[in-house]
């Protein structure tokens, strides 16, 4: 039985003060609920107070946005998954498009990221999307295979277990235009049939996908109710507690 997933990728928001504020708040107006899993995705400087207040309540866990394709060493600026790790955060997001476009990380690299955060016990958030000129041609299928075989279909079952799959089009990320509930199950439902067609139909049926692209409390439960979308990746909404909330009761 696959939890739903509701994640908040708070991106390059908030002082830390206004996240600690953030996080508290809307842990205050969530029950514990053994169906959902709550993930809050901060900027890498708060990941050590964000991971201590979830730690407080079951149900919640804190990612990093990101991390290094390598282990350690000399990378100025860099943040490696065992530093993740010791801040006591259990997830981390990779390829995200913003960091797809923006800092061209192409699929060996995201590749190496998972590979990493795996070795150091994270569970990975791993993004996929295609863009509007993609979209448009009809390819959106075949670049969405593209980038779950190039970057974690060689993983053995077992790490594959540890993976949650995000599909984002990218045409919908911050820009206020959803994907339509059937436009986002057809997609689902593909990458299902793929995960079946490299692995088994039970990890088919185990591992959560869940949608990302301007959702709302006014789309959620539209999108919630496709029998193949399990949940979240929320961007803008999730830095607004009641918006947040009502997107979690959603369900
Ligand atoms: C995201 O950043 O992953 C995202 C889906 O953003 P938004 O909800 O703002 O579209």
């Amino acid at each position: 039985m696959r939890k739903q997933i509701i994640a908040g990728n708070w991106k390059m928001h908030t002082t830390i003060d206004e996240a600690i504020i953030l996080a508290s708040e809307i842990m205050e107006k969530i029950k514990p609920d053994t169906e959902q899993q709550i993930l809050f995705f901060p900027p890498f400087p708060y990941l050590p107070e964000i991971a201590k207040l979830t730690t407080t309540k079951s149900g919640f866990d804190t990612g990093a946005q990101n991390c290094s394709s390598e282990h350690s060493g000399a990378y100025t600026g860099e943040v490696a998954a065992f530093m993740i790790r010791s801040t006591g955060a259990g997830w981390v997001i990779i390829g995200h498009s913003e960091r797809r476009q923006l800092m061209n990380e192409t699929h060996d690299v995201l590749k190496k990221k998972t590979e990493q955060a795996l070795s150091e016990n994270l569970r990975v958030v791993f993004c996929c999307g295609e863009s509007l000129a993609q979209r448009n041609e009809n390819l959106q299928n075949r670049m969405i295979a593209n980038q779950l075989y190039d970057s974690i279909f060689h993983l053995s079952p077992d790490m594959m277990k540890n993976i949650v799959i995000a599909y984002e089009p990218v045409w919908a990320i911050g820009t206020g235009q959803t994907a339509s509930p059937q436009q986002a199950q057809d997609m689902h439902q593909f990458i299902r049939n793929e995960i079946a067609k490299q692995f088994n139909e039970y990890l088919a049926s185990e591992i959560p996908i869940i949608y990302g692209g301007s959702v709302k409390s006014s789309n959620a439960s539209s999108l919630f109710s496709q029998p193949d979308i399990d949940g979240a990746l929320v961007g803008g909404a999730s830095l607004f507690v009641d918006e947040f909330v009502s997107i979690i009761h959603a369900r």
